[in-house]
């Protein structure tokens, strides 16, 4: 099949890649290098079956393929907040000419949408009929709204277009090829484990996240791609831990030494996090399978390698 990923060449996107070339597809990486980097696809790039795009999703082009998983878009607050207006012309233009694309040659569309459409959830765990609580002018308001009308643009190219979508909510993923810059919780703490600087707790550590490693989601999202359910699923691995917790197991795996240091919590930042995966078990037959010890070691290799430390 020829497949398109959008945002390829960043963290998740290459290692769906990985999985795709592996099962023998033709696979198009369309990027920008906003956040993703060349030296994550390199194996592919002499690769025959494989093609590199740069391209911005905020303009328009045309592509020829069967399938498109739709990922282009920073997915780090630090990242997504640096230029939020250009961050909702991403989800919002991007995906739309994504979505033009896809219904140009009637292509199989899967949007890498986000549990971050649940805002600061008063509903615990999540679970998909729950409709969210975000703060629509609040600093985290340029990727969730944005992601929320990303949703809604595919249903409606669904329900007018009867383009074939797919809609995965995807919560916090971590694993090997974040960038030492990247921002998010798991990154932050090994690199700052890593170089012997104390670890950034933001709050008092008790809000929570549940960390989904990398080669459990890719699977749930070929998993979504090509089955029958058009979703919205949540995907995402529903061990929950508070911030706390997770520096103190990084801390006690990498550099029991090291310290602990309290910051502002940013505002809007969610207090707890945690997927309802029922209806990828029951859709998808899909459920993680790496635990959090495990996968933080397997990260933490790929850390010391990249960093020699
Ligand atoms: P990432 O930042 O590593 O990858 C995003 C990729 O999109 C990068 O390669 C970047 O250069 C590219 N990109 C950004 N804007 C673009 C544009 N305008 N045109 C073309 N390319 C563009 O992030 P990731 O963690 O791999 O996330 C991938 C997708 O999954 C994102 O859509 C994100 O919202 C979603 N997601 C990720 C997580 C997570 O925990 N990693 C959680 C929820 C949702
Ligand atoms: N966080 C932290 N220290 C850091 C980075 C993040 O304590 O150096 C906290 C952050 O405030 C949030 C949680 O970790 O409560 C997850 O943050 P991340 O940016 O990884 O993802 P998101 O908030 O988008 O779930």
């Amino acid at each position: 099949m020829r497949i398109l990923v959008t945002g390829g060449a960043g963290f998740i996107g290459s290692h769906l890649i990985d999985r795709l070339m592996e099962e023998g597809h033709e696979v198009l990486c369309l990027d920008n290098f906003y956040t993703g980097h060349k030296r994550n696809i390199l194996k592919w790039l002499d690769h025959p079956y494989f093609e590199l795009v740069r391209h911005d999703i905020t303009e328009p082009i045309r592509l020829e393929v069967e399938q498109v998983y739709h990922l282009a878009c920073p997915a780090s607050p630090v990242h997504y907040q640096s230029n939020p207006v250009k961050t909702i012309k991403t989800n919002v233009i991007g995906t739309l000419y994504m979505l033009g694309l896809a219904k140009r040659v009637n292509a199989r569309f899967l949007l890498a949408s986000t549990s971050e459409v649940y805002g600061d959830p008063d509903v615990h765990p999540q679970t998909e009929e729950y409709r969210g609580n975000v703060n629509c002018i609040g600093p985290r308001a340029c990727y969730d709204e944005g992601k929320r009308v990303a949703e809604t643009l595919a249903f409606e190219y669904y329900r007018e277009h009867k383009l074939d979508i797919r809609v995965a909510r995807i919560f916090n993923t971590y694993g090997p090829r974040m960038q030492e810059n990247d921002g998010r919780v798991v990154s932050n703490f090994i690199v700052q484990a890593l170089k012997g600087e104390p670890l950034t707790v933001y709050g008092d550590g008790s809000q929570t996240r549940s960390f989904c490693y990398v080669s459990d989601l890719v699977d749930g999202l070929i998993r979504l791609m090509n089955g029958p359910y058009v979703g919205p699923v949540n995907l995402g691995n529903p061990g929950e831990y508070t911030i706390l917790e997770l520096a103190q197991m990084i801390q006690n795996r990498i550099n029991p030494d090291s310290e602990l240091v309290y910051k502002p919590l940013p505002e809007d930042d969610p207090k707890q996090r945690q997927p309802d995966i029922t209806r990828a078990k029951n859709w998808l037959g899909w459920e993680p399978k790496v635990p959090l010890a495990e996968g933080l070691q397997l990260t933490i290799e790929d850390f010391q390698q990249r960093l020699g430390k």
